[in-house]
């Protein structure tokens, strides 16, 4: 210190009013140049005030104290005033700002009582240097300015200092210039002040103003790189502000949200003080916490992260997918992260619809293809290779008259023509050719394809092999005009649409009323056969087809015609084809045949009677006569005309039965005793077969006893008939609730599942080749069925093929 002290060139002029400001580097320079201004003041008589810090105040003391003043002295004396500088400075600040009042009374009262007795007054002040320091820079300016003015009416010297780092800073060009205006002297800081030779000082300015030119020019140039700077991000933040992806700031520290541009919160549904500070799964980007931290590790190890496509919760609970990249960057030797967020929910929704129809036209049944407007084929669907035969590789590229028959080209011009002009060539039946030349018939709708400005581009052809179809049509309409049945096609609702002419002959109507709809069902039907027209519809929408049944027709005459229909439903319509049969003529043969039966059986019936009859009186006079050999074949004969009687009676039952002639008795009788008496009167004529009874339900019933003990008989000669290698039958009486249960089981050769519905039906006889061999008419079980009928029971068969059959009937019980 003590040699920069010695190298110390500046003098301060005594008894001389003048502010001027010394600059320093170190805070031992600046108590070097104080210390002489001081020192040389007070050596010269002047009185001085030091307004410092504390600690520059010590230093000063205890300097000028080095340099043999008499500090305590001359304090003692009044010549050297210390006060601390903030605490003077606090006494006329008023809001941040010199108050110039204060000012004169504080500062200017002490000055005027210094000045006393006509001496010097020397100012050492930190009062300035303290409020620039604290920033309060246009304070600092306008306190210079105070000490001007109080310059003005007293006079005294004053030394500000103010440490040069102070000034370190383009922004204090101006201030600097000001501060140094204020000042009517101004000493550089030391690293000039120091310099002792002129030339040294020379070199020093030369290389101050090198420096400062430099310097300068890297203003400039930082200026210039700041501007661009600025621009640049002005542009970010224009592209962060308008962008149409979502981005997203994320602090990489904590993992939370720092900034969202407008786009981002738009997409979540949060506003941006609701998204800031949150960590990502918080706002429904990953499934939790832990996946977040996840892709946060990932992110610092790779710098950079990217999924195709992220499922993203909005705040009102929507789900939307996110294409979504992540960076990890340095930005003023800050890490940050942005993540950029793409709403690609309608593009996804887009290419899936995309997929779905392209799926779609895959896997069509028809053949699929697209074509520009030089027929060039541009798409080929799979049915389309399977119906010409020529692989999508093959014919893309080609054009579409490959498929069209020689003698068909033409037609390539007229449809183009067609297309051109925007129409659509709707189920156009045409031939085409496959690869292996072979023909096919098809079905074809070709419409226009439009690019997105609506220019017609292309078509679109949609195929169907019909080839089948047309051949089917073919037979169908060979079978329809052939006449052999009659055909019709008719609505549910029972308008006949259509018919062949066999169809118009059964009824006697001409196409033309046919055309015209006044063929209705039901007006063409008797009124007690439209429940059978109405449960055949019913079957149609059910099954799709009714079955053949009888029912009859009204001839236009009025006549009624007996017919056997079948009905099917016309595919995927309300329609249905309907076949007709006229079975007059196989009606009025059995009416025929039930007349002869009828006639027959009664005509047989009275010699039979008088048959028997002399057959009775034989009988008794060859037993007078004893002619043992006579009696056994009268006894045969008898035998033979007992077979002869059953089947006249049961022909005569039938036909009784057909007319509704057939009488009922009305008799209550016990079914044990019944039961009982016809099984004792069976055994008695068979010696093949034990028949065994089981049972007594001690009950009675009404109705004919003697047409029950028919069916019972009949059931027992069946199951004797029907099981020639079993000894045995068995017959169970039981009662179920209130109705007697006869049970006739026998171990025969059964029947066939097929049969069992069917038996109970007239002249209905089993006829497999087993069967054959037994004799019968087929009519037994059909009265046996009716009697239990009308007797208000039930009559069925449990069997098996080859396991014996078990007829069965009950009957109600009194
Ligand atoms: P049939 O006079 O032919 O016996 P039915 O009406 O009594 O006439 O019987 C009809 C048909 O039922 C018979 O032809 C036979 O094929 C079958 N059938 C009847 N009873 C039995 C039985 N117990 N076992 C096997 N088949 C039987």
């Amino acid at each position: 210190m003590a040699t920069t002290s010695k190298k110390f060139h500046t003098s301060f002029q005594t008894g001389q009013s003048e502010h001027f400001v010394q600059f320093c580097e170190t805070d031992a320079f600046l108590i070097d140049s104080v210390s002489a201004f001081i020192g040389a003041g007070l050596r010269a008589g002047d009185v001085v005030i030091v307004l410092a810090t504390k600690p520059h105040t010590e230093s000063l003391e205890e300097r000028l104290k080095g340099d043999g003043l008499e500090v305590a002295a001359a304090r003692v004396r009044g010549q050297y005033v210390s006060m601390d500088a903030a605490a003077t400075l606090s006494k006329f600040m008023v809001d941040g700002s010199p108050e110039p009042g204060r000012f004169a009374e504080v500062v200017g009262s002490m000055i005027a009582l210094a000045a006393q007795g006509q001496r010097h007054v020397r100012i050492f002040g930190e009062m300035v240097a303290l409020l620039w320091a604290e920033g309060n820079r246009a304070a600092a300016v306008r306190l210079e300015e105070l000490w001007n003015d109080l310059g003005k009416t007293h006079s005294f010297s004053l030394c500000c200092a103010y440490p040069m780092q102070g000034f370190g800073g383009e922004v204090y060009k101006e201030e600097f210039t000001e501060i140094c205006q204020q000042h009517s002297r101004v000493i550089p800081a030391e690293s000039y002040t120091l310099l002792s030779s002129a030339d040294e000082r020379l070199r020093a300015i030369t290389l101050l103003q090198q420096k400062a030119n430099s310097l300068e020019a890297e203003i400039a140039e930082r200026k210039g790189a700041e501007e661009q700077l600025r621009v640049s991000e002005n542009r970010y933040r224009r592209l962060f502000e308008a962008s149409k992806d979502g981005i997203l700031m994320v602090d990489p520290r904590t993992g939370t949200i720092t900034d969202a541009n407008p786009f981002m919160t738009e997409l979540l549904g949060y506003t941006r003080e609701q998204l800031l500070g949150q960590e990502l799964w918080r706002i429904g980007l990953f499934r939790d916490r832990e996946a977040n931290l996840e892709a946060l590790r990932e992110l610092r190890e790779k710098y950079v992260l990217r999924y195709e496509t992220v499922p993203l919760h909005t705040k009102d609970g929507q789900r939307r997918q996110v294409e979504f990249v992540s960076t990890l960057d340095q930005a003023n030797g800050h890490s940050v992260i942005q993540c950029n967020l793409r709403d690609i929910t309608e593009r996804k929704r887009a290419e899936e619809a995309l997929l779905h129809l392209a799926a779609i036209v895959e896997s069509s049944d028809d053949a699929i293809l697209g074509k520009n407007l030089e027929g060039i084929i541009t798409s080929w669907n799979a049915a389309a290779e399977r119906m010409y035969g020529y692989s999508a590789e093959e014919i893309v590229g080609q054009p579409v008259t490959l498929l069209f028959a020689p003698d068909r080209q033409d037609e390539f011009t007229q449809i183009m023509a067609r297309i051109r002009r925007g129409e659509r060539v709707d189920h156009y039946e045409t031939v085409r050719v496959r690869k292996d030349g072979t023909r096919l018939t098809v079905s074809v709708t070709i419409s226009p394809i439009k690019d997105s400005s609506g220019t017609i581009i292309g078509a679109s052809a949609i195929a169907r092999d019909i080839t089948e179809r047309k051949q089917l049509e073919a037979k169908f309409r060979r079978l329809f005009d052939s006449n052999l049945i009659g055909v019709f096609v008719a609505d549910f609702a029972g308008t006949f649409l259509d018919a062949n002419d066999a169809f118009l002959g059964v009824l006697g109507y001409t196409r033309a009323e046919l055309l015209a709809g006044t063929m209705q069902r039901d007006a063409l039907t008797p009124p007690e056969f439209h429940s059978l027209s109405q449960n055949a519809v019913k079957a149609l929408q059910e099954t799709g087809a009714s079955g053949a049944y009888e029912t009859e027709y009204l001839h236009k005459s009025g006549r009624r015609i007996p017919v056997l229909v079948a009905v099917t439903r016309i595919e995927q319509t309300e329609t249905c084809m309907g076949f007709v049969l006229d079975i007059s003529g196989r009606k009025e043969l059995e009416k025929r045949k039930d007349e002869f039966i009828s006639m027959a059986s009664h005509e047989l019936k009275t010699p039979l009677t008088s048959f028997k009859g002399f057959l009775g009186l034989l009988q008794r006079r060859l037993t007078t006569q004893g002619d043992e050999q006579a009696l056994h074949y009268v006894a045969r004969m008898d035998a033979q005309v007992n077979r002869l009687t059953k089947l006249v009676n049961e022909l005569l039952d039938l036909s009784k039965m057909q007319t509704g002639q057939l009488d009922y008795r009305e008799e209550r009788f016990e079914v044990d005793a019944l039961v009982q008496e016809i099984v004792e009167n069976v055994q008695g004529t068979t010696q093949t077969h034990r028949l065994l009874l089981e049972g007594q339900i001690g009950a009675e019933v009404c109705g004919d006893r003697d047409r029950i003990g028919q069916v019972l008989i009949n059931l027992l000669n069946n199951a004797i008939k029907y099981s020639p290698w079993a000894d045995t039958v068995l017959v169970r009486v039981a009662k179920d609730q209130n109705k007697a249960l006869v049970c006739v089981q026998d171990f025969g050769i059964g029947i066939a599942k097929e049969h069992q519905h069917k038996i109970f039906e007239r002249f209905y006889q089993v006829t497999d080749s087993e069967e054959k061999t037994y004799p019968g008419l087929g009519i037994g079980l059909y009265i046996s069925y009716q009697i239990v009928k009308r007797h208000g029971g039930r009559m069925w068969v449990e069997s098996k093929k080859g396991e014996g059959a078990a007829f069965q009937f009950t009957l109600p019980l009194v």
